[in-house]
């Protein structure tokens, strides 16, 4: 399976990609975890990415680009992937093409999370992570226990640098512009569905299950 989760920041793409990836054993690539750990651990990616991150602007095509080609290189990338968070240009759209092309692979399903602006703001303030394992939190839906430690692997619980208003603020306005264009792109194409991420976490999990069940019948 080969699965874009197309929609803007906080509206629960990397939740709902850990789910599909653990139920279909296939891996969750996310350019916006690997960009993290890529500051974290100090790389040469890492220094020219975190200073354009913490403002809440893109990350350069090409470094996106040179870092997704390596990824999709990778042993556990044999039997498919879920995007989440890439493609956000249309630059990284026809350089991703032109990759699946190269590698022999069969076009991707396109399924947008839609939530409107002011839910998003909402959410992403309210939004924790664990520092080791990347387990989403959320203070009000999804609270962490007291002493911030993750219920998974005792990892710190931490809230992303890039989760203040002021810089959701701009990564929305860059989502407007940027990447919700992209949408025509995936339209045109024929394969995109959009979900409505108000609904609890389960549910949406349960209509993009739905959906993927009814695009597998329509190949076979
Ligand atoms: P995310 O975790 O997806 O919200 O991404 C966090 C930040 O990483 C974004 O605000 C961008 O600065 C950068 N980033 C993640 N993915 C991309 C991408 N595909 N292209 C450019 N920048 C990205």
């Amino acid at each position: 399976m080969y699965l874009i989760l197309f929609g803007a920041p906080g509206v629960g793409k990397g939740t709902q990609a850990k789910l599909i990836s653990k139920k279909h054993k296939i891996p969750q690539i996310s350019t916006g975890d690997m960009l993290r750990a890529a500051v974290k651990n100090k790389t040469e990616l890492g220094k020219k990415a975190g200073e354009i991150m913490s403002r809440g602007e893109l990350v350069p095509d090409d470094l996106i680009l040179e870092m997704i080609k390596e990824r999709f290189g990778m042993d556990d990338c044999k039997n498919g992937f879920i995007l989440d968070g890439f493609p956000r240009t249309l630059a990284q759209a026809e350089g991703l093409d032109k990759l699946m092309q190269h590698l022999k692979l069969p076009e991707f399903n396109c399924i947008e999370i839609s939530v409107p602006d002011q839910d998003i703001i909402s959410r992403l303030v309210s939004r924790r992570l664990c520092s080791n394992c990347g387990t989403d939190y959320n203070l009000i839906t999804n609270p962490p226990p007291e002493d911030l430690k993750c219920i998974i692997c005792g990892g710190e619980i931490i809230q992303r640098k890039d989760d203040n208003e002021e810089t959701i603020t701009n990564r929305l306005k860059v989502y407007t512009d940027q990447t919700a264009p992209l949408k025509n792109y995936y339209q045109s194409k024929g394969n995109f569905i959009t979900v409505d991420g108000r609904k609890k976490i389960d549910e949406v999990q349960e209509d993009i299950n739905n959906l993927l069940k009814e695009h597998s019948k329509q190949i076979n």
